[in-house]
């Protein structure tokens, strides 16, 4: 049995069987960080305890326990509180903070038996789209060690696509599951805003944040979706109803299901892979019985500018905290308080960090909030209102991923606007609240993956996966492996 290759959903049905244990899965997906994690660089931390976690799991299946995940690893983006695990956000100003409480995501897998192999690198507090902003290191393309991974979540993708886990928690507030996702040639999801807890996780833009899973298909998605999300009294902006099961209805077809094309989404460069790749996607749809059309969404343009006042408004208020006094990284060298706090702040983030604050704080300052922070959330209501105008119609949206496959590091990093552009398909689906899946779609002429977004209805992310399912079995492209190189 080759463990790593295995898909959650087969690990955890050989854990059941008592075929595998979760011990040795745990081992063998080690094993495979030892092996790999010196050119992918997916970790920052990884779990010291995790083989007697998983012995542990193993004597709790052995006295019945059971469930969907039990006993299989999971790898979390390391802006994820798990209780005594570091939790740095690669950022130097948390290098040394220990989480002294556990995400509600996190209680929940343990509730479930999941096993933790590690906390994965990241743009420093998920900010950017390349894992080049971490303080510690840039992860690599397990498809081409001289690429990016995207990012931010570019540790967990790259974790998934290695096989050195078989599933990942990462966290989405411009793209930063689904581009890393589509950059890999894996699955990666953006719930609907307020469909998963964000309790415990450090907080980048508040209004945009969602946690989501990374997987190397639907179903072991759908899995992780159901053992994450739904209610928690501990986050008010988290929506109580029901929860779904994603699984359910997983395998049904598309027949019937009416597919919206956004013109604004194709225009721009119809040469270009990804747009090809799509429009065949689409192809397969209608094959599949769904009925595609071209469809509007208006104010597409504007999207990147409101996106980049309302995030970095909403991050100068959420990193206020790290002043050197509640916690983090302190300067010890300060003469006095102000002093202090400076030499924290200008020590302690890095420069895709501060640029931000430095934003943030201009278009809320007095005399600039109504131009810039105003108006953004006025146009961010006119953007909601293009998708709830399609979705009166439709019942999915076909984009492209990203704009291009996966670029070389340092390509970008020093040009902030071109790294802006890398997520100017997939910000629009935080500005709206909707839920957006990344499935792989093909490969470019240079043999590098390409990804397909699908996005669904709010609270539909269960019709979004039959869909992706749908289109995953029409295709193989989930099947190909990274060589790891
Ligand atoms: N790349 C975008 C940014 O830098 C999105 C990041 C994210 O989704 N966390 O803001």
């Amino acid at each position: 049995m080759d463990i790593v290759n295995l898909s959650a959903f087969e690990l955890a049905t050989a854990i059941k069987a008592k075929k595998l244990s979760s011990k040795e899965a745990t081992s063998a997906f080690l094993k495979r960080i030892e092996e790999t994690d010196g050119t992918v660089k997916s970790f920052l931390s990884v779990n010291t305890s995790a083989l007697k976690e998983a012995e542990q799991r193993d004597a709790e299946l052995a006295s019945g326990k059971s469930g969907p995940l039990y006993g299989v690893p999971v790898a979390i983006k390391d802006n994820m509180c798990l209780k005594g695990s570091k939790t740095t956000c690669a950022s130097k100003i948390l290098e040394d903070f220990t989480a002294p409480y556990d995400a509600t995501v996190i209680e929940r897998l343990k509730a479930q038996g999941v096993v933790f192999l590690g906390k994965c690198n990241m743009d420093e507090f998920a900010m950017g789209s390349s894992t080049e902003n971490s303080a510690f290191h840039t992860t690599t393309n397990p498809w081409d060690s001289s690429r990016i991974p995207g990012g931010s979540s570019g540790g967990s993708a790259a974790a998934v696509a290695s096989r050195q886990a078989p599933l990942a928690l990462g966290s989405d507030t411009g793209g930063s599951i689904r581009q890393p996702a589509a950059c890999c040639g894996i699955v990666g999801l953006k719930p609907t805003y307020g469909r998963v807890s964000r309790f415990g996780l450090v907080a980048f833009a508040s209004s945009l944040d969602q946690i989501g899973p990374f997987a190397r298909n639907t179903e072991d998605c759908a899995l992780l979706m159901n053992a994450v999300s739904g209610y928690d009294p501990k986050d008010s902006t988290s929506i109580n109803r029901d929860s779904a099961d994603h699984t359910a209805g997983l395998k049904d077809g598309v027949k019937g299901m009416r597919i919206g094309l956004p013109s604004e989404y194709f225009e721009k460069d119809p040469s270009a892979e990804g747009v090809k790749s799509v429009l065949e996607a689409a192809k397969v749809f209608e094959k599949l019985g769904a009925k595609v059309e071209k469809v509007s969404l208006p104010h597409t343009d504007y999207c990147l500018a409101v996106y980049y006042i309302i995030a970095t408004a909403e991050a100068s208020s959420n990193l206020a905290r790290y002043d050197g006094v509640h916690y983090g990284f302190r300067d010890k060298d300060a003469k006095n308080l102000r002093d202090m706090y400076n030499k924290t702040r200008g020590k302690g983030f890095g420069s895709e960090v501060k640029r931000r604050i430095m934003l943030g704080t201009y278009v809320l300052s007095a005399g600039y909030y109504d131009a810039y922070y105003l108006k953004a959330q006025k146009v961010r209501t006119l953007i909601k209102r293009d998708f709830e105008n399609v979705f009166k119609n439709f019942d999915l949206i076909l984009t492209p991923t990203t704009p291009t496959p996966a670029f070389k590091i340092g390509e970008k990093v020093s040009d902030p606007i071109q790294m802006y552009l890398s997520d100017i398909f997939t910000i629009s689906v935080n500005l709206a609240g909707v839920p957006g899946v990344s499935v792989p779609c093909g490969f470019s002429a240079g043999g590098l993956p390409l990804g397909l977004q699908l996005i669904g209805k709010p609270f539909e992310e269960a019709a979004m996966l039959r869909a992706a399912y749908a289109y995953e079995q029409a295709t193989d492209w989930h099947k190909r492996m990274a060589p790891v190189k």
